[in-house]
């Protein structure tokens, strides 16, 4: 097989030792002569894998003890409507920031169990991408939390300060820059994240609450959605996603002995900013998102001649670089370099963006 690499936003690639081990244990996991996916979830090598999973992942994210962590389903969107039913009462306001598609999309969702507020909305000026400055924000009085998207995984746009707002619970979608970066846990409310961009396989969702959160759920919140259930039942009120909690321990694994999430941080800072001087340095290429608000996750880019889009995909993918084409709402290309991406890749990408541009330039 030769080398591919997989520039997928989401269900994306995995780290391949991590893929390698599935494969080994796939039939016959610790010698039990069965499969990790056809046990109970009850089970004692089960339950001592969960508790390794979540061990690691508090490890990782160096999360407090007063923080529960959940291993839930639905992925991301499932959280779109948790957070509103499980955090505020239909008579009460919650504030929004809107950066992009996904945090338009909870908005969306929100509007069906309270009034969404939105505080501010990202804009262009002078053709970059941008957010209006925090002065200008207009918060609700008594919010009952403040909702916003750390990296907006359709558009590219990743927020590196983090929103001011006194006693109101931050309430973060981090699906696709969870693990990438160190996290001060104690400054949010509640982290969610859909497993599939850093985590692992889709219809997972993690999330992380602050405990004194956990029991303002309304009456009538489905209780596969409810956050102190889940942690009542140490997220096993009913089966949860077995084989995806599996998956994602493998991953918590692997990015321990890669250094943890420092590490990785410097890796990631690493990848993008190669892939971003490959953009910059000529005017072929285009990323018009203004560079404080520059996603180390998902890079898109523009061709300056679209008509060139198709060649350019067609031609990548016969190098080995697959699923660059944009989100339908943007166009263009997208490359997510998630923590699975080697450097190797993302330096065979730039090697490629230069001989298609002395090619068609
Ligand atoms: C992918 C993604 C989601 C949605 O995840 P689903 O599992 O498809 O529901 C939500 N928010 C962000 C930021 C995402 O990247």
């Amino acid at each position: 097989m030769n080398t591919v690499y997989n520039f997928c936003a989401g269900p994306a690639m995995l780290p391949q030792p991590v893929m390698r081990k599935a494969q080994e244990e796939f039939i016959n996991w610790q010698g039990l002569g069965c499969s990790v996916m056809e046990i109970s979830h009850r089970s004692k090598p089960f339950i001592a894998l969960a508790d390794a999973a979540e061990r690691n992942l508090r490890e990782l994210l160096s999360i407090p003890q007063h923080y529960s962590v959940l291993f839930m389903h639905g992925g991301g969107r499932g959280q779109f409507s948790a957070v509103p039913l499980n955090l505020a009462e239909a008579t009460e306001h919650a504030d929004y920031l809107v950066t992009g598609a996904w945090s338009k999309s909870a908005v969306q969702e929100a509007e069906r169990f309270v009034t969404p507020n939105i505080v501010a909305e990202s804009c262009v000026i002078n053709g970059e991408t941008t957010l209006p400055d925090q002065a200008s924000w207009q918060c609700s009085d008594n919010a009952a939390y403040f909702h916003f998207c750390t990296n907006e995984t359709v558009d590219g746009v990743e927020l590196n300060v983090l929103p001011d707002v006194g006693d109101v619970p931050l309430v973060a979608d981090m699906s696709s820059t969870i693990l990438s970066r160190p996290l001060d846990i104690e400054k949010y409310g509640v982290i969610y994240a859909g497993a599939q961009k850093n985590i692992g396989p889709s219809g997972l969702s993690v999330v992380i609450i602050r405990n004194d959160l956990l029991d303002r759920a309304r009456h009538n919140t489905p209780s596969v959605l409810n956050y102190g259930l889940a942690a009542q039942n140490g997220s096993m009120y009913n089966t949860p996603p077995t084989y995806a909690w599996y998956l994602a321990g493998l991953v918590f694994e692997w990015l321990k002995e890669e250094g943890g999430v420092s590490a990785i941080y410097s890796r990631n800072k690493a990848k993008a900013a190669m892939l971003y001087e490959g953009i910059d340095a000529t005017d072929f290429y285009i990323n018009s998102i203004a560079s404080p608000y520059r996603s180390i996750m998902n890079v898109p880019f523009q061709l300056a001649d679209p008509t060139l889009d198709d060649a350019f995909l067609t031609q990548a993918e016969e190098n080995g670089l697959m699923a660059l084409k944009g989100h339908r709402s943007v166009g263009g290309m997208r490359a997510s370099i998630y923590n699975a991406m080697p450097i190797e890749g993302v330096k065979a990408l730039v090697d490629f963006m230069k001989e298609f541009e002395r090619k068609n330039g």
